[in-house]
This record gives C-alpha cells, structure tokens and sequence, in this order.
C-alpha cells in the first residue's frame, strides 16, 4: 500500500511508533526511525534486519526547527523524497493539579505540541515542494474526554486536535492531507508493566472487552497514510474499542 512511499515516524523506537514504522516498512515504504538517542535508534533498527536499506534511523531534538529540517533533509537524500510524516513521539503524566510544577507542563508540551508544529513545518515545506503528502498526528482518547489527573497531557493532545483540523484546512491546497489516530489505552510497555487483574478490569470497562495492541494503532495509521484515505483530511480517527474514559 505505501511501495515507493518514504516516512518518517518520531518515537519510533518502540511501542506504538515502532508498530507503526514495522506495518509501513511491510506495506512496501522507506522508514527513517527517528527517537530521542542513536542508542535507542540502534536498537529498533537492529530488530528489523529484513529492512536494511529501506530503514534509516535518525535522533534529532525534535523541538529544534535547525536539528529538525537537517534530518528530514537527510532522510529526502537517502530515499528521494518525504511522503509521510508520523508524528507519534508523545508522553504522558498522571500528576494532580496541585504538585504539577511548571517544568513539567513545559516539558510535555514541548514534546506533545511544539515538536509536533516543528516536524510538520520541516516535513511539509519537503511536502509541499515535492507535490504532496501525509500527516498523522498521535492523539489521544484523552483529548476528547480529559483525564482526572494529569491535566497537561490531555490538554497537549487537545491542542494536537487543533493543529490536525487547522492544518487540514490550511495545507490542502498543497496536497498535503492531515491527520490524528486517537488512541485507547494500547498495550505498550507502560500497559504490560500493569498487574493482569488491573488490566482486566480496565478491559471489562471498554465495550470490545480488551485494550488495543500497537497494531490495531499501526493498522489506523496505514489506512490514513496511503490512498485509501485520499478524500480524508481533518479528521481525527478514535481507535479505541469505543472506550468512553
Ligand atoms: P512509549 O513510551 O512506548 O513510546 C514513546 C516514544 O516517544 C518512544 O519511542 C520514545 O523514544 C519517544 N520519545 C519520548 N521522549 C522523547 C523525546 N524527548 N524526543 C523524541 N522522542 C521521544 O509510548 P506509546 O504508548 O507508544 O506512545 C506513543 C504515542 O501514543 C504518544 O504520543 C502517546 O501519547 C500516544 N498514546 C498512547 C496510548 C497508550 O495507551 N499507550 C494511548 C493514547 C495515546
């Protein structure tokens, strides 16, 4: 579905964003792994040795508009071209109002907003240039429903709403279609560190009984990426098992 196709996914080195830059490289597409160190990098990519030469991996600081644009222009050298940019890397935080100290509301906004406006801006100038291409932004369930805690999260994912349909809106006219993939809670390494019988009481409360798995995100991912999806932009896609909170 995506053969010919370059992307690049941020956190890619792990959980959902390595489901998804492992469904792409399947479905026939250049991948550049883009994480926060070489070792981590190195590390995802050693665990997809039938790719060599069609994955690439790169570490930029991805708030840096400079380290940003070098890397994306080195991932446009080695493959000819940037068709899709999924921008996944996100934390999150589950800490009261009352102890949120302001370095980390900074932090993850940093992470989750402006790295997300850095990497599009980076991604779509190549985009735009070229004739085309995708964004998919990571949301989250949260960003419809807020959380009880943790307020900096959800309102991050909020704001990854806002520039989804904005940037929608504003790039289509250079053929460049934007995305978000909201996702449930989904079995990364944070969900498997949770004690089965906490698992299974937060699977008896989501009506398809079970929490996603990273591929249920990367199969969203795929579908939003590739032409299938050609008529969609603006939408943000819940892939949730249409969990409520
Ligand atoms: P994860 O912690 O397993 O992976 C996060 C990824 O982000 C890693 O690859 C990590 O290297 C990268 N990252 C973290 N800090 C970084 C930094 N400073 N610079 C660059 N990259 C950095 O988490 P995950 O569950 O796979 O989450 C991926 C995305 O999915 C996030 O945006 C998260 O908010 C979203 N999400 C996850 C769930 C869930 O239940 N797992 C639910 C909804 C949304």
């Amino acid at each position: 579905m995506l053969t010919g196709k370059t992307a690049v996914v941020t956190g890619g080195t792990r959980g959902i964003g390595f489901a998804i830059a492992k469904k792409f490289l399947e479905n026939g597409a250049n991948v550049a792994i883009a994480g926060s160190r070489q070792e981590s990098v190195d590390k995802a990519l050693a665990k997809l040795p039938e790719y060599a030469g069609r994955v690439m991996g790169i570490w930029p600081d991805i708030c840096s508009p400079e380290e940003v644009a070098a890397a994306f222009a080195s991932v446009k050298e080695k493959f000819g071209s940037l068709d899709i940019l999924a921008n996944n890397a996100g934390i999150s935080s589950r800490t009261s109002l009352y102890d949120y100290t302001i370095e980390e509301f900074s932090k993850i906004m940093d992470l989750n907003v402006k790295a997300v406006f850095v990497c599009t801006q980076a991604a779509a100038r190549i985009m735009k240039a070229q004739g085309g291409g995708v964004i998919v932004n990571t949301s989250s369930m949260v960003g419809e429903y807020g959380q009880p805690s943790g307020c900096g999260y959800p309102a991050s994912k909020y704001a990854v709403n806002g520039l989804t349909r904005s940037l929608a809106r504003e790039l289509a006219k250079d053929n460049i279609r934007v995305n978000a993939v909201a996702p449930g809670v989904t079995r990364t390494d944070m969900v498997a560190a949770l004690p089965q019988e906490l698992v299974d009481r937060i699977s008896a409360g989501i009506p398809l009984g079970r929490v996603g798995e990273p591929l249920d995100i990367a199969n969203a991912y795929l579908y939003l990426s590739s032409d299938l999806a050609s008529y969609v932009t603006g939408v943000t896609l819940r892939v949730d098992g249409a969990a409520m909170t």
